[in-house]
């Protein structure tokens, strides 16, 4: 694959998005960033040392407001263009350039936040009610009020923060740069191993044989590197514990929840009732794969095998737009305008060319329309992944529209759940398209599994049920070294899979592979997300429009409200368990389907 891969020079332009949407040219670039620090002056000046009444505040808000989009728009432009070819230089040294302007305008600005912090309560509250586009910015600053430290303590804070992430930096250098795999050897043929081989490739592989040898060998050459990870990892957890003290949290779970707007509860109820409720469940499901693939056992290393492999209809880009446009047109005309400037404006990178980032994402400058980079493969699961990152675009398309960029962003409880609404909503649509033919339903149902609920009900929430073991361990002040974390996670698979699956040698060396450990409570917000759009979806197919309607009201309140009220605005009722038990419930209805269908 590697040798036959075009130059980005030589992709052609309909393969490519579109930059020139947030800037006409590189100089038109730079042009922004003079503007962006022009403007971070004149807020200095008319504004440090002034932030003691409610009016003032919120003018200089406003302005702060128009800085940060020309800071969103600038890093967006150079960082966007950077990850579609890492081995281009000069894109390279232009990110590197403007990440550290605007670093220094943002550590100029950071008198905000310390002086607003500073003024008298009632006078933060006045401003929150005279407020046009702060009134959330506000309250997160009165909320914050109980933590905040000194100004001085606030600064040093920020200038050692460069070291408190080393543990992350060192992982990932770990990770990409130090671990290099050996060849491994099955029936005297050898095969090249790499991480993103093994995760992408191997983990599939349909031969037994290659596939958990495969996984022996990726797990000894993890294993050399287990005490150095458990270090970074340990420094890590440790860091976010102090500094969940020094900022009087009673726990650092009340600390990393908080920015979240998630309580306790929330976050215990999805580990605790997937871990009940939904194993029963997966464990028939490995049992299906074990009989589909004729496995004399079902061990660790082939729970990612595909029920159906050889089944994997072919799709052209211009049928994905067909697709794409059928399958997600119950979200309404609006919706489907948005979807067709996706592909009209090139919101879409389908290249497949030398340096360009493996993962997709989306990104969505403020009002500029988004950005999605993908690897094209002309396979059908790459439209899911397009009807996904489409949902993330779809939801800060209509929330930009609406907010401020203050209330842009949103809450990582909610963030995923206008995506994966669209891979479901694209599953039904196939599913009702093609009635008769029942290969390619089970194979519909079996990508649901496989793709949507395995990665956020399963493989994530499992690394969550670790890492809020380790926590506990980590709150009363237990140091947790390598082997307790092995310890940790091969009983957090021992529970969920049961007698089920064997848990072959290596499993336990699973968390070392999840970068998210090093971005607090994130792992276990993918099965909230989706248990909210799995409801929204429901809903959606029982009541029809006006189910639709509030569902783009809720895309549209954006970060402006809390995740609870997201998901009531979209008529969920997260507070209670209800909305959990019937997912997995719906998800235990999909592997039953299956399991008539084969
Ligand atoms: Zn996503």
């Amino acid at each position: 694959m590697a040798e036959t891969l075009k130059k980005r020079s030589e992709v052609p332009e309909n393969l490519k998005w579109d930059t020139s949407r947030i800037y006409k040219t590189k100089e038109d670039m730079k042009a922004g960033l003079d503007a962006l620090k022009s403007l971070s002056a004149e807020i200095e000046k008319n504004y440090k040392g002034k932030l003691t009444d409610s009016k003032t505040i919120n003018e200089c808000l406003s302005k702060y407001n128009d800085f940060l989009i020309m800071v969103d728009h600038v890093s967006n432009y150079a960082n966007l263009n950077l990850s579609v070819d890492y081995t281009d230089a000069e894109n390279a040294r232009t990110d590197a350039f403007v990440t550290g302007e605007y670093m220094k305008e943002l550590a100029r600005l950071s008198f905000i936040d310390s002086e607003i912090d500073q003024a008298p309560e009632n006078v933060i509250k006045e401003a929150i009610d005279t407020a046009t586009i702060s009134k959330n910015y506000l309250e997160d600053v009165l909320r914050f009020k109980p933590h905040m430290l000194s100004a001085e303590t606030e600064a040093t804070l920020v200038s050692m923060q460069e070291v408190t992430s080393a543990p992350y930096q060192m992982y990932e250098q770990t990770k990409l740069a130090d671990m290099k795999f050996p060849d491994f050897e099955v029936n005297g043929k050898k095969y090249p191993l790499g991480y993103s081989l093994f995760e992408d490739d191997y983990e599939y592989e349909e031969d037994t044989d290659v596939r958990r040898t495969a996984f022996k060998a990726f797990s000894e050459k993890l294993r050399d590197y287990m005490y150095t990870t458990a270090a970074q990892y340990g420094a890590r957890v440790r860091s976010e514990k102090i500094l969940s003290e020094i900022r009087h949290f009673d726990s650092v779970f009340d600390h990393l929840l908080f920015s979240q707007k998630v309580t306790r509860e929330m976050y215990d109820r999805q580990i605790d009732l997937i871990m009940e409720k939904l194993a029963p469940h997966m464990r028939k499901y490995a049992r299906l794969i074990k009989k589909a693939h004729g496995l004399d056992k079902m061990t660790y290393a082939d729970l990612k095998l595909p029920l159906d492999p050889e089944y994997n209809p072919k799709v052209t880009i211009e049928k994905s737009k067909e697709y794409i446009l059928d399958g997600l047109s119950i979200m309404g005309p609006e919706y489907q305008e948005m979807l067709k400037r996706a592909y009209d404006e090139r919101w879409i990178d389908f290249a497949q060319n030398v340096g360009k980032s493996t993962g997709g994402f989306c990104a969505s400058p403020y009002q500029k329309g988004s950005y999605i980079l993908l690897s094209w493969n002309e396979r059908m699961s790459d439209v899911f992944t397009l009807a996904h990152e489409l949902g993330h675009a779809g939801h800060f398309y209509n929330c930009q529209q609406h907010q401020s960029y203050f209330d842009n962003e949103c809450s990582q409880y909610v963030v995923e759940a206008p995506s994966t609404i669209n891979e479901l909503l694209m599953a039904e649509y196939l599913k009702d398209k093609n009635t008769e033919d029942k290969r390619f339903r089970r194979w519909v149902l079996a990508s649901q599994i496989s793709n949507t609920y395995y990665h956020n009900f399963v493989t994530h929430l499992l690394e969550a049920a670790y890492q809020r073991e380790v926590y506990k361990r980590v709150d009363k002040g237990e140091s947790v070294p390598a082997e307790t974390l092995n310890e940790i996670f091969k009983g957090v698979l021992q529970i969920f899979w049961g007698d089920e699956v064997e848990l072959t040698e290596g499993c336990e060396l699973t968390w070392m592979r999840q970068p998210h450990y090093y971005m607090g409570l994130y792992s276990y917000s993918y099965s909230a997300s989706l248990t909210i759009a799995t409801q929204v979806m429901k809903r959606i197919r029982r009541e029809g429009q006006s189910a639709v309607d509030d569902w783009k009201k809720t895309l549209e309140a954006g970060g402006s409200v809390t995740p609870v009220e997201f998901a009531k605005m979209a008529g969920v009722d997260v507070t209670t368990d209800a909305a959990l038990l019937d997912t997995i419930d719906y998800i235990g209805s999909i592997i039953d389907e299956i399991e008539t269908l084969s």
